[in-house]
């Protein structure tokens, strides 16, 4: 199969999975997702896999990442929170269909490579922050939308306080190494509603910055 191939059998299955939104098929089309993997890896960037990048993490499958970023109902309006940069990806995703992306990732090595790529590459509405994004980015709360793209054990109350009343969070929530339910949540001024959209399979989300070998 050549590559075109390869990106039309991609974006039917991402379409038989049902997700909709022209707006992020033309996106996943546009994106090449292999200028976030590194080596042997950039060959499978059209497979619909979690493939692994530095750090022991993992770049979301395309069709996940497409249904992530349908539950989040953007509009070019939003202020958006995504925790765990990870590769970048999701986060060049988030960028085009928003106003700007906060996007917070514990490991210093991915955080620094994925915001030379996202530069590089001319997105200009994101900023990169080192840090532990289970404690949200107090000094921009609140935040029209919010993503985990790291599977939460619960859901983590400081984000909740720090998401907009009718705004909406797409996180997994699960234990590691088991299967974890995707979640949408709306917060509304009396209570917020939950709706399970998937099980699936993310890295946990852990405290603090991750410790750097030889720093
Ligand atoms: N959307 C990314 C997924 C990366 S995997 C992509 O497609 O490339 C999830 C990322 O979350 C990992 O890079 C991991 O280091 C990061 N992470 C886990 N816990 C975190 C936390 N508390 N704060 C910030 N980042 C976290």
């Amino acid at each position: 199969m050549n590559d075109n191939e390869k990106k039309l059998k991609l974006i039917l299955g991402i379409k038989k999975r049902g997700i909709k939104d022209n707006r992020i098929l033309n996106i996943i089309e546009t994106i090449d997702r292999g200028i976030f993997l590194d080596g042997i890896f950039k060959a499978r960037s059209l497979d619909d896999v979690p493939l692994p990048i530095k750090c022991g993490q993992t770049i979301s499958q395309p069709s996940v990442v497409a249904m992530m970023t349908e539950k989040l109902k953007l509009t070019k309006r939003c202020k958006v929170l995504e925790v765990g940069t990870g590769s970048g990806y999701q986060t060049a995703i988030l960028s085009k269909l928003s106003r700007r992306v906060y996007t917070v990732e514990r490991h210093e090595n991915l955080k620094k490579k994925a915001e030379k790529l996202l530069n590089y590459h001319g997105f200009k509405n994101i900023t990169t922050i080192l840090g532990d994004g289970s404690l949200g980015i107090e000094k921009q709360a609140p935040f029209d939308r919010i993503i985990l793209t790291a599977a939460a054990e619960d859901i983590p109350q400081i984000l909740l306080q720090q998401l907009k009343i009718g705004g909406i969070m797409v996180l997994p929530i699960g234990l590691p190494q088991s299967d974890q339910t995707l979640i949408q949540l709306r917060k509304t001024a009396t209570q917020v509603i939950y709706d399970e959209i998937a099980k699936v399979r993310f890295v946990p989300l852990l405290e603090g910055i991750a410790f750097q070998k030889g720093a």
